[in-house]
Order: structure tokens, then sequence, then C-alpha cells
């Protein structure tokens, strides 16, 4: 928090007559604070207010939530200035101003803080709004609004869970069916006069205390409870989630209100300058008329489209708004997402920013700016356009088309809303969030559709654990929509054909009642929702690439995908392979872009032949294990064959047998007396050698290359099939590169143990043969030890691959199979602030690969170094072996071009900030 100190300026104005801040200062402002100075800057309509600095926020909580002393005398000032600049006075009771008080981090963290607008008014100060608005019908429409969202916001009175009722949306609909109305907007002035009362009443019975009438208290409470939200739960969940660190705090931006509930001339909207599921051009977005801004987000009423119809509803603001989009995505280089008001007939800019987009539009937006000329290839490639992790939404699946048709035939189709997130999802419906966490608490496989009549971001938890999203009401910019793209989860909101009964725990589409439970599909691409379950098939990428139906052109994305990679290879330093044990996953790996084959796990190849592995196991004596061992031979040579040519000359690391032997023995009595009777032993035989093999801790017991020292002769096996089949590939005139690889090495004399088998092993098969192939032996370091005495080892090895799974295990003291009843705690409590199975703990296992990539290379400059263990497909531990100089990472093929783009943005990121 040293920053809070750091700068005194407590208060940001932006308005008509210029301003003190701008897109520079984000840090400080926040994404909101520091775009409404921007905007202005540039000459955009915006209101006029004033922001207060992140650096109050994290003061407030350094100093037991309290502000600076000289933060009331600035605020005081700052509101004089809104009142010149507005002409109006807050609190005024012939002509007052009305401002609003938004949250507004670093990062945009949508919906997870809180807002209060109206503030300002009370009983005094609603009847000159009537007043001045010659319209008493707003005014009171706009106070009730107050009211409420100070009790929900300030006062704390927003339903705690799904049994709680919220005492204002009570009141409201109690008022719509005494009014024998549908609609807010039909309730009449004289309804809502009496609204504002009863909310009143409301907030005293349950707080005890006045609804403040002093519109300078209500201000600073607004302030208050903005600050406040920074610590919610659904906050911290955010940035546990985003990475953002609590340090980073909010900023507060108080602004005069400008308005679109005075009539018909009046608006509010959000608006996107692109689509943000698909990347295609074209303004589009919410928008409702005579309504206050949260009417669009909140998902109450559900808005039209501007595409559709804003032009011919009120053209001259539509030219206004066309413009101003254009403007900020030149300005801003991006796609914006901006939040408007038209007030008779003039837009007024509340906010933009860029626009949070799904992975497609993502990779469409991107390159489609690079060919626009608006930014740079490297620019499409940083992290910030592209989220590396983003790509598994290009790797998507889709429903089969055929079994589509045959749903859409069948008469299954349900109803259509809006595709809000693309992916084709098949789950149970689940009614609540709390109901969808704890059934992915009982089982992590679940496959739920959260259907809600709409989403608040109370449901966050609940929306993660779901496999898709549909509600009732929203459009394509509700709070579900934006939430389930950043996620990355197909959704359809706005399908208003459905009628939900949260207590029944139904779900009706016409005469159709679905329960809690039952199966749907959401169509994600086109909002349509189905019957039952519909067979999934894989997205275009997947088809052009591995399934080979479809062609490039005829798809959308995968010519842009294609173009995006080939320039992210001619970024990227660090090379990318893939863990392949099968000829298919490493012909996939390749047209995923793998340049080899980083670790090919023998065992995986023994599970084919597993009653012939299983006798070279059970056998007791040398004797009994060569001659297993010479049954598979053939076996493991043919399986050797196949990868070196699917990879066509790529170098192939093939790591010798690793796990612990007993891995693969029968445990239950019944196998064991197949497995007798198949072998010809006795069952007895069987059990008691099961037993011998048994260990306590067996991921520290007799496995990697401790079992070929103990047992020479099964690395002489393998060593012989790598190099026999190598012999035969190449003579068929396909280069082949083999790079054996010893595993869980940690004393040097393993290493030179292992070798001298292999390199031995080799020399004979070259002399039977008459021919030589080039070959290297390297190790696994996967052991703290190896890391220390990574010196004494590279005297010996010709290369070393990071088993990280392995280093962390061992490292961190925590085995990789028992450590998730723990991991979502520590998560959750903030003991660590990732999954170090998943992302490298770069403070302790990573301290270590340095280590072993510092001393490895003192003893031999030209070591090889790569990766294999599973943080090599994970974006951020990408970026972090690239730092350390590795020369490759190596993941599972569906990971590849993930781990591609990594790789370029890691070099993107050095050059912003050279070391
Ligand atoms: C590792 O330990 O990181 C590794 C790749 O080996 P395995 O997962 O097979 O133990
Ligand atoms: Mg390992």
């Amino acid at each position: 928090m040293a920053t809070a100190v750091k700068t005194k300026k407590y208060v940001f104005s932006f308005g008509p007559n210029g301003t003190d801040g701008d897109a520079s200062l984000r840090d400080l402002l926040g994404g909101k604070g520091a775009n409404l100075a921007e905007m202005t800057r540039i000459g955009l309509p915006v209101p006029a207010g004033f922001t207060i600095p992140t650096t109050v926020c994290t003061y407030y909580y350094d100093h037991d939530r309290t502000y600076p002393p000289e933060l009331r005398g600035l605020v005081d000032a700052a509101m004089t200035k809104v009142e010149q600049e507005m002409g109006t006075t807050f609190g005024d009771p012939k002509n007052p101003l009305l401002v609003s008080c938004r949250s507004g981090a670093r990062e945009s963290m949508p919906g997870m803080m809180d807002t209060v607008l109206n503030i300002g008014l009370n009983d005094t100060t609603v009847r000159a709004l009537a007043e001045a608005s010659h319209n008493e019908r707003f005014a009171y429409d706009s106070f009730r609004r107050f009211v409420q969202m100070y009790g929900d916001v300030v006062l704390d009175m927003k339903p705690k869970d799904k049994e709680d009722v919220d005492p204002f949306e009570a009141l409201l609909d109690a008022k719509k069916k005494v009014a024998g109305v549908q609609y807010d907007s039909e309730l009449q002035a004289g309804h809502l006069k009496e609204l504002v009362t009863e909310f009143k009443a409301a907030i005293k019975k349950q707080t005890g205390e006045d609804f403040p009438e002093d519109p300078m208290d209500q201000l600073w409470g607004a302030i208050s409870a903005v600050f406040e939200s920074w610590m919610n739960d659904r906050a911290i969940v955010y940035r546990r989630d985003y990475g953002i660190p609590s340090e980073w705090g909010t900023a507060t931006s108080v602004q005069a209100m400008v308005f679109g509930n005075l009539g018909d001339d009046c608006a509010t909207g959000v608006a996107l300058t692109r689509d943000v599921a698909l990347g295609t051009p074209g303004m589009n977005g919410d928008y409702l008329i005579n309504a206050q801004g949260e009417d669009v987000v909140a998902g109450i009423r559900r808005p039209q489209r501007i595409e559709e119809s804003l032009q011919s509803a009120m053209p001259e603001a539509y030219a206004q708004l066309l413009d101003i989009g254009q403007k900020l995505e030149l300005h801003y280089k991006d796609v914006q997402d901006l939040e408007f008001t038209i007030q008779r007939g003039k837009v007024w800019m509340l906010q933009t920013r860029n626009a949070k987009r799904t992975g497609f539009a993502a990779v469409r937006i991107a390159v489609d700016l690079v060919n626009e000329g608006l930014i740079s290839k490297t620019e499409a490639l940083t992290a910030r356009r592209i989220p590396a992790d983003d790509l598994n939404q290009l790797l998507r699946p889709i429903y089969d088309p055929a079994a589509k048709r045959r749903a859409q035939k069948e008469g299954r189709l349900l109803a259509q809303g809006i595709n809000a997130g693309p992916g084709a999802a098949s789950g149970q419906i689940c009614l609540h969030a709390a109901d969808a966490e704890e059934a992915w608490r009982n089982d992590p496989h679940v496959e739920l559709i959260l259907v809600r009549r709409e989403t608040s971001p109370e449901d966050l938890r609940g929306m993660r654990v779901a496999k898709g999203i549909l509600t009732a009401f929203g459009g394509a910019s509700s709070h579900a929509a934006l939430v389930s793209r950043q996620m990355g989860k197909s959704c359809v909101v706005g399908c208003s054909a459905m009628d939900i009964d949260y207590h029944a725990g139904t779900v009706t589409f016409d005469d159709k009642v679905l329960h809690a439970g039952d199966f749907i599909s959401i169509d994600g691409f086109t909002g349509e929702v189905f019957l039952e379950q519909i067979e999934e098939r894989p997205s275009e990428v997947i088809r052009v690439l591995i399934q080979k139906d479809l062609k490039p052109e005829q798809s959308e994305i995968y010519p842009r995908y294609a173009q995006l990679m080939s320039w992210v290879d001619e970024v990227r330093r660090l090379g990318v392979r893939t863990n392949a044990d099968e000829p298919e996953q490493a012909s996939e790996a390749i047209a995923f872009g793998a340049e080899g084959i980083g670790l090919c796990r023998t065992e995986h190849m023994f599970f084919h032949h597993i009653d012939e592995f299983r006798e070279m196991i059970l056998a007791d004596s040398l004797e009994g294990r060569e001659q297993a061992l010479a049954k598979l031979l053939p076996f493991q040579r043919e399986d050797f064959a196949g990868l070196f040519r699917a990879m066509q000359g790529r170098p192939v690391t093939i790591r010798l047998l690793d796990p612990p032997l007993h891995e693969f023995l029968p445990q239950a009595a019944q196998e064991q007396q197949q497995l007798a009777k198949r072998l010809g032993t006795s069952v007895e035989s069987i059990a008691r050698r099961v037993e011998e093999l048994e260990e306590l801790n067996p991921m520290l017991g007799h496995r990697g290359c401790r079992v070929g020292i103990v047992y020479p002769e099964i690395t002489r096996m393998q060593a012989r099939a790598i190099i026999e089949a190598a012999c035969q590939v190449q003579q068929e005139g396909v280069d082949v590169r083999p790079e054996i690889m010893v595993p869980l090495v940690g004393f040097a004399n393993e290493f030179i143990d292992q070798e001298r088998i292999i390199r031995q092993t080799a020399a004979e098969v070259f002399k039977e043969q008459g021919g030589a192939i080039d070959f290297q032996v390297g190790t696994m370091i996967e052991v703290p030890r190896a890391t220390v005495c990574a010196d004494q080892i590279a005297a010996h090895a010709e290369f070393f691959s990071f088993g990280t799974n392995d280093l962390t295990q061992t490292t961190l003291g925590i085995s990789r199979d028992d450590y998730a009843p723990f991991i979502t705690h520590f998560r959750e409590n903030d003991i660590i602030p990732n999954d170090p199975f998943q992302t490298i703990d770069r403070d302790g296992v990573g301290e270590l690969m340095r280590t072993g990539v510092q001393r490895g290379r003192k003893s031999r400059a030209d070591l090889k170094i790569g990766i294999c263990g599973e943080h090599g497909g994970d974006p951020q531990s990408v970026m972090f072996c690239h730092q350390l100089g590795l020369n490759y990472v190596s993941c599972s093929p569906y990971r590849v071009p993930i781990a591609r783009l990594a790789a370029a943005q890691a070099v993107i990121a050095e050059e912003k900030t050279p070391s």
C-alpha cells in the first residue's frame, strides 16, 4: 500500500470546462474515472463530476475505515465546481443537482461493486425536480429508485440468501398488482409517491434508522458504500479469480445525473462498437426508452436492440452515438463498451471501456484491427487483447448438426433466447446458484445449466460451476451475458417464453413443465433452447485441423486463428512440444503446432499389453523377467516406430519406465484369479507378489530410475526398442530424432548407471544392424536434489526436462494425488494464490528451477532444457519458463496453441518492460 501515501491529490474533477485527469491515470482513477476524464479531454459530451482516487480507498482500509482529514473540504469544493458547470445546486429546493456515485477499479470488475444513483433527492428536492422537469411521474420514479438503492446498497438491506425477500421488490410487486399493471413504467406518479413512503417505512422497520434527508449525508453514505463494496464477498471472489490484488482499491466517481427517463425522447443503454460474442463489425447493444441505466443491466425489462431499431426510433441520437463510437474506437484502438443516456434527444456518455469479449471475438477483433491498420501484429498478440487461455473457446464443442436437426424435427426446440455466450452445453436444470455449488461439491463432474429469471453478482459462485447459463430476462449486456462471456460459458439470455417458479422448482415452456434435474441443451451460438441432451461436436478449428471435415475457407474463425498463430510463431522464442504417447495424439499435436514430443510416458503404452507387462513384474527371477521382456520388445518397438513416423523428423523424447510397478497389478481377488489363469500360474503366487510390491509411500518408493537400476534388463529392453524402432523408421526414409529420458534422477550416479546401459544397448543394435543414428540421453529434473546438483548431472546428461508435477510434489511435500480436499480452502483463505499443480509456485519450485538451469548450464553451456509437467500448458507458467531461458515447454495437444500464444506474449511483455 506504499502508493497510498505517495499522492496527496484526493479529488480529480472533469466536466465541460476541462479535466485534471486522463486515461493514463487508470491506477489512480480506476478505469471508469480515467475514461470519463479522457472522454472529456477529447471533447465528448460527459456530465460534470469528480473522481476520488484509489489511494483514498487504500487509506480508508489502512486507517480503520476513515478518510484523510482534508477529503471533506476537497469534496465540498469539487461539488461546487460540478454545480457551476451544470448550473444547478445540490439540495437546492428549486433547481436541484442530482449525482450518481460509482465504483471503478483499475481492472473492470463488472457488477462486483456498488453504484448509487439519484443522490440528492429528498421530500423537498423531489418536488422541485417534478416542477423543473414538468414531469411528476419521473421525479417520484427517480426518488423511489433512489430510496430503494440506498436501502439495498448503503443500508445493506439486500436479500442475503434465496429465502430472503427483498422488501422493496415485494412492495413494488404489490403496488403493480393493486394498480393492475405489468411493468414498473406503467405505475403512475401517485403510486410511486406511495411507494416512496412505504420504502422509507421499510427502511425504518428493518434498520431502525430514518432515511437521510440531507443530500450531503446521502453523498457520504454512498461514497462509503462504494469503498465498502471493494471488500464484499463477490468482489473478493472475482479478484481471486482474475488475479487482481486487493491492494489496488477502487476509485469512486461522483457525477451529475442526466436522465433517460424524462419521457419518450429519452433513453438509456449500453452499446458495443463490435459484436463481442463473435467479433463481427457493427455497433450493437441494448437500450430502453424512458428508463434509467440500471434497468438495462439488471435485466428487469427486455431491452430493444440498438442495431435493429434505434435508428428509426431516434435518428439523431443514433447518428450521435455512431459518431461517438467511431471516435472512441479510433482513440482507444479497441472495441468499446459504452454506457450512455439520451436526455431529450442528446447523447451523454457515462462510461467507456475496452469491451470484454469471448475468445472467438478476441481473435477475430484482434486480427481484424490489424487488417484495418489500427493496431500492430505485436499489439494484437498481447495478453490484454487475447488472454492465452481464451483460445480454449475456439476449441470448444458445438452441437452435432445432425443431432441438432433431429432435435428440431422431434419438436424438442423449446424456445429461442438471445445468444450471449457461444458454445454448446447440455446439462441438468439447476435453479439456484447455491444448489449448483452444492451439487458441484458432491460431484465435480456434474453438468448443470443454471436457469434463472436473471442473474445477479450473488450468483457468481454458482455460475462458475455451471456448464451453461440460461435466463428469462435481460439482453446481450445483462449481468448473465457479461459474466458468462468472461467465464467462457455457453449462455442464452432473454428467453422470455420461459416461466420459472423457484418455489415449485419448475421451468415452464408453453405446456411443457420441466423440473430441476431435467436435462436441457442450450446453444450459445444461436440462442436456442432444447429439451434433453444433444450430442456435442468439436469446434470449427478442431474440425478443420483434426477432423478435417471442414475446409478452412468454410469457416469464419479458422482463417483468423491461422493468421494469428502465424504471427505468434514469428514472435515467440520458446519452443512448444507436446506430451503424447500415441501416434494419433502426436498427429493432433502437430496440427496444433507442436514441434516435437517433450514427453512420451512409456508406461502408458503398456496398457495395451498389460498381461505381458504383468508377467514381467510378477517374475521373481531374472530369467522370468527376461522372457516377459522379450515378449514386450516387439510391441514397444512398434509403438515407438509409430511415434517416429507421426513426428516426421521432429524430436521425440521417450521416458523410461517411471511409476511404481505394483500400480499395474490387479488388487481384487477375482482379477488376480483371472490373471493367474491367463498366465498359467497360481493365484497365491500372484497375491504374494502383489503384497511384496506394495508400498506405504509409492510416490517416494521404488519408482523412476530406481526401477531400471535394480532391474537393468527393463532399461535394456526399452533402449533396444527405441533404437531398433529409430533404425527401422530411418530405413523407411523418415528422419528420426530420439531423445531418451531417465526419470526421477537425484544423484548423478543414477543417471550414469542408466546412461551406460542405454549407450551399450545402442552400440549393440548399431553393430547388429550395421548402421547408426543420432540420439541423445538426458534426464528429468523432478526432485529438489536434482536441481541443486544440476551441475553434476549435466556433466553427463545432454538435456534436462523439468517434471514439475513431481518437483512440486517433492518440494512442497504435498501429495499430487491427495491435495484436492484442502486446496480450495487454501485458495479461498489466501494461503496460496494459485493451485501449485496448475501454475508454477515461482517462489519455491520456480527458484529451484532457476537453480537447476543456472547450475546445469554452468557445466554444459548448450544444455537443452524443457518442461513436461502439467505447467507446460499454463500461460503464467509458460511465461515464467520463457523468463528462465528454457528451450521449450511441452503440454497436452489441446493446450499447444495456448502455450504458443503465451510464449509470444512472454516476449512482448519482456519488450514492454525491459529488465
Ligand atoms: C512430472 O513429474 O512432472 C512428469 C511429467 O512426470 P509424471 O507426471 O509422469 O510423474
Ligand atoms: Mg514425474
